[in-house]
């Protein structure tokens, strides 16, 4: 068993990964807690026993799941099963199931615990660690949220094996980040070798950019394109392999402005590659509108901005100019 502790103070939490680890569940419950509420999905089919009476709470499946009118629903279930502020929210599933128990944790009774067992890759290597919790609106997602950190964290990588191969290879390509975060060569490990490096880093940088100020915003690598084709489209593409395809075109960005080298820009393509990743853009792509999409990224403040390799390692960039972007989207 791997244990990674996110420092943060008194609000520090550890992070177990490896097989079987779900077996330490009970060791992460705070001795106060009397009773345990579960909020999984109906077809993850986790469960796992602890000595406290419990009750489970199935949310629906997909982003339909994160609404506030599904959280006022598990509230209700809460306050009807009799839960307190000194009890106990468990997160039991991918991002969409810790994303909705984390902001239901943070808002009922004014804030309660809840510790995350991420069951989807891209769980347990992204979303379940950090405190960002929410849902979304008609008018755009994870617009209404908070940021609660969990009590602890459950990274079980034998839980992993159920899951469909394509939301294997959506986590890959978050994974596929992270060897540009200071991973190095991540995938010549074993998978929780692998998980446990990835947490590690975002621990590291979420303890240093708890709320998204700066440096977390690094770890949206490749996630600008990614959300541009997420909202223009009607294409059949999971978050990470969308993101796939943005960290292919932030390499060939950074590559054209002359900040990374013909090995650099191999270097991700390689791996790309390794984790079976689309590269290119989806047929039927709009290089005018993903522009537009370009501009309306939170990020960009002062112009066209991305996260971009370089001399230094990622960094947010400014000002790039509309030209190169559309030259490069061509170009893909
Ligand atoms: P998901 O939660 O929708 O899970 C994908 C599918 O796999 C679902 O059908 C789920 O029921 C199923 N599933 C989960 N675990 C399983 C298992 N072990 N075996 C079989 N099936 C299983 O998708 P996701 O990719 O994990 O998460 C995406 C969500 O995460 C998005 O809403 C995104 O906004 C959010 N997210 C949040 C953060 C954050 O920091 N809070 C970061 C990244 C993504």
């Amino acid at each position: 068993m791997i244990q990674i502790e996110v420092p943060l103070g008194e609000r520090s939490y550890p992070v177990l990964v490896g097989p079987a680890a779900l077996g330490e569940l009970s060791s992460l419950v705070p001795d106060d807690v009397r009773r345990v509420a579960f909020v999984t999905q109906e077809n993850i089919g986790i469960s796992t026993e602890i000595h406290l009476p419990t009750s489970t709470h199935y949310l629906p499946n997909g982003e339909e799941a994160k609404q506030l009118s599904v959280i006022e629903s598990l509230c209700s279930a809460f306050a009807q099963g009799g839960l307190t502020r000194s009890d106990l929210i468990v997160g039991i599933g991918g991002g969409v199931v810790t994303d909705v128990a984390g902001f239901a944790a943070a808002v009922y009774h004014r804030g309660i615990r809840v510790l995350h067992v991420p069951t989807t890759l891209l769980g347990q290597i992204d979303a379940a660690i950090g405190g960002k919790t929410g849902v979304n609106l008609s008018e755009g997602k994870n617009l209404v949220g908070a940021f609660w950190q969990p009590c602890g964290v459950i990274c079980d990588t034998e839980l992993l094996a159920s899951l469909p191969e394509r939301e294997m290879r959506s986590g890959m390509g978050e994974l596929a980040k992270y060897h540009f975060l200071g991973g190095g060569q991540l995938d010549s490990l074993p998978l929780d070798e692998r998980v446990a490096a990835c947490v590690r880093i975002k621990a590291e940088v979420v303890a240093s950019d708890e709320r998204e100020g700066g440096g977390r915003a690094l770890l949206n690598y490749g996630h600008t394109l990614a959300h541009a084709l997420e909202i223009e489209g009607s294409f059949d593409l999971r978050h990470g392999e969308a993101v796939a395809i943005g960290i292919e075109y932030a390499a060939m960005l950074a590559h054209e402005m002359g900040r990374i080298s013909d090995a650099s820009l191999e270097e991700h393509r390689r791996v790309l590659h390794a984790y079976g990743l689309p590269r290119g853009l989806p047929a039927g792509s709009n290089p005018d509108r993903i522009v537009k999409l370009f501009g309306r990224d939170k990020k960009a403040k002062n112009g066209f901005t991305f996260v971009l390799d370089g001399p230094e390692g990622l960094e947010v960039v400014e000002g790039i100019p509309e030209n190169l972007l559309r030259k490069i989207l061509e170009r893909m």
